[in-house]
């Protein structure tokens, strides 16, 4: 019943998901989240469409992250960037802890997160 001369499809798995690395962790995970490094609300104030903003490939754990540690206000001006994001004490410590988790399992962005 199985089909086996698949030989007409293209050689491009494109199906399945290929191994995507997060810009942050570096851990290699399935699905990345666009983080926008100027979110889009602070975009638009600028005048900037959101497919017009940079973004940055990161993993659910590191999305969630910034966004539970930094403000709107703070990752428009202040972490706009990679190397700005990298460069954090804050961040460092998180993606040191992050690397070490499995990148299949849900990470909780918060930690200390009592519920
Ligand atoms: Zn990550």
């Amino acid at each position: 019943m199985a089909r086996r001369n698949t030989s007409t499809w293209p050689e491009v798995s494109d199906t399945q998901a290929p191994a995507l690395t997060c810009a942050l962790c570096e851990r290699e995970v399935s699905e990345l989240t666009q983080h926008h490094l100027i979110p889009i609300i602070a975009g638009k104030r600028r005048g900037i469409k959101p497919q017009d903003l940079p973004t940055l490939g990161l993993c659910s754990a590191c999305q969630q992250y910034l966004h539970s540690t930094f403000s709107i206000n703070e990752l428009a001006t202040q972490y706009n960037t990679l190397e700005a994001l990298q460069e954090n004490e804050q961040v460092a410590r998180f993606v040191k802890w992050v690397k070490k988790q499995p990148a299949t399992k849900a990470v909780k962005a918060r930690g200390r997160d009592e519920r």
